[in-house]
C-alpha cells in the first residue's frame, strides 16, 4: 500500500518552502505555511511524536506540537556521543518545563554509534570543530537515517500516526533533503506494512523564524554544545557558534552560560 507523507518543495519566489503531499516524484504545491497549525493542517486533530535532542529547533517544535496537538510524544535517540549526557539533562529539565497533560512521557531509543564511527570527534571529545569550522565538519554519516530509523518503527508499533522532525532551510547536508526524506519514509513504510507521516514543518524556515516562534519558550534549558565544559555549553565549538548567532539573529537575548565567558569573568 501507497502511504502518505509530507515534505516540502523550494518555493523560489520566496525563499522559502511550500507543502506537498505525495509518495511519487510528483510534488503539488500549495499556499506557504505561515505557522505550526497551518503546517499541520487536519494533521493537528492527531497525536504525534517529536524527534528531540534538546536543541533549540527540536524544542521549539515541541513547544509548538503541545499547543496544537491532542498529545505529543517525545522521542530522543541516545547514540553514544560525547555531549549526549549533558545533553539529556537538558532535555529533562525542558520538558519539566513545559510538562502539561498533553506531553506523554519521554522515550529514549538507543543507536550506538561508537562501532562504526571509532576514534570520532563525536565519540572522543577531541578536536571537536570549533567556532571557525565550516557547517560540514560537524556533518555525522548516516545521523538522518538513525534518526528516522528506529523512531519511525516505535511510531508503528506504538499506532503514531505521525512522526515530525525539525530540520531547517539551511540544514547543508545530503540526508537532509526533501528528497531523501521522501525516500526514506517510504523505504520505512514499505518495510513495516506501515502508514506513519514523517512532518518536517521548519524545513522551509530559517533559524531565525524559528526562534522567534519559540522565544515564549524556556530556551535557556535547551542545549546545542558538541564540546561541554562543566555541563554548560563550551562557548567556543562549531555549534555554539551557531547559538549563539540564532539567538543575535532573532533578536533575542541569549540566556546561555558559556564556559569560556564563566572562566573569564572568574579569573
Ligand atoms: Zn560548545
Amino acid at each position: 500500500m501507497v502511504s502518505p507523507i509530507f515534505f516540502f518543495a523550494r518555493r523560489p519566489d520566496r525563499g522559502g518552502l511550500a507543502i506537498n503531499e505525495s509518495m511519487t516524484s510528483h510534488t503539488f504545491p500549495t499556499p506557504f505555511a505561515e505557522s505550526y497549525a497551518q503546517t499541520m493542517g487536519n494533521g493537528a486533530n492527531q497525536d504525534i511524536a517529536i524527534l528531540i535532542s534538546g536543541g533549540l529547533d527540536s524544542a521549539i517544535l515541541l513547544g509548538e506540537a503541545l499547543k496544537v496537538h491532542p498529545c505529543v510524544h517525545p522521542i530522543t535517540l541516545r547514540c553514544g556521543l560525547y555531549w549526549e549526557a549533558i545533553e539529556q539533562d537538558h532535555l529533562a529539565r525542558f520538558l519539566r518545563a513545559v510538562a502539561s497533560p498533553k506531553l506523554a512521557p519521554l522515550v529514549t531509543l538507543t543507536q550506538p554509534v561508537d562501532d562504526l564511527y571509532g576514534l570520532h570527534w563525536s565519540t572522543t571529545g577531541e578536536d571537536i570543530p570549533d567556532a571557525h569550522s565550516p557547517d560540514d565538519a560537524v556533518f555525522l554519516p548516516g545521523r538522518n537515517v538513525f534518526l528516522l530509523a528506529k523512531p519511525m518503527v516505535y511510531c508503528h508499533m506504538k499506532n503514531i500516526p505521525t512522526l515530525a522532525m525539525a530540520p531547517l532551510q539551511s540544514n547543508p547536508f545530503s540526508d537532509a533533503t526533501p528528497e531523501f526524506f521522501q525516500r526514506m519514509v517510504g523505504v520505512l513504510n514499505q518495510a513495516l506494512k506501515g502508514n506513519v507521516a514523517l512532518r518536517l514543518p521548519y524545513l522551509g524556515l530559517r533559524k531565525r523564524q524559528v526562534m522567534r516562534r519559540g522565544r515564549d519558550l524556556p530556551l535557556e534549558l535547551t542545549f546545542s554544545c558538541i564540546h561541554p565544559q562543566k555541563n554548560i555549553h563550551c562557548g567556543a565549538c562549531n555549534k555554539c557558534a551557531e547559538r549563539r548567532h540564532a539567538f543575535a539573529d532573532a533578536d533575542l537575548l541569549d540566556p546561555t552560560p558559556y564556559a569560556n565567558e564563566v572562566n573569564q569573568c572568574t579569573a
